[in-house]
């Protein structure tokens, strides 16, 4: 009789059929012996089974890890893309404002201090003593600081390559 049951229990019991059948052609072939033909008195079956579960349990803890280090990753590097992606993003919106900008390093630490400040002003907007300011969007905020950052480091770049 076909047992009608839902598709994961179905998956479960196929997948289990393929390692247990998988598992009986190793054993035929180590031992030269199916387990039905194994002789009790050579075998703790007992321990095997409570070795096996250590086992079971090593892996699975050992799976968790690798999974949670791979997610890790995977999510570190994307934030870092997305975030270097706007970075980026706002250097092509400055120089297409400002056109090519070339200060000297005071009047740049005047604009970038400026942008420092409205991350400041970001920071604080739940604050009680907040004060009113546009610059409400930290993460915008962040990205400007950045990107007059480097739009100073290519100017540095373009000095030290004209030394
Ligand atoms: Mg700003």
């Amino acid at each position: 009789m076909k047992v009608k049951r839902p598709k994961i229990s179905q998956a479960v019991v196929d997948g289990f059929a393929a390692i247990i059948d998988a598992q009986d052609k190793k054993g035929l072939e180590k031992y030269d012996r199916s387990i039905d033909d194994a002789v009790d008195e050579d075998y703790d079956w007992k321990l095997m089974a409570l070795e096996e579960m250590a086992d079971y349990s090593k892996y699975l803890v050992r799976e968790i890890r690798r999974l949670r280090n791979a997610l890790d990753s995977f999510l570190n590097r994307d934030l870092t893309s997305l975030a270097l992606l706007d970075v980026n993003q706002e250097r092509i919106a400055q120089n297409a404002k400002w056109g090519l900008q070339r200060h000297d390093y005071p009047f740049w630490l005047t604009i970038l201090v400026e942008e420092v400040g409205e991350v400041s002003q970001a920071m604080q907007k739940d604050c009680t003593s907040y004060k009113n300011s546009d610059a409400s969007d930290l993460y915008k905020e962040l990205i400007q600081v950045a990107a007059v950052a480097v739009a100073i480091a290519e100017q540095v770049k373009e000095n030290d390559a004209t030394l």
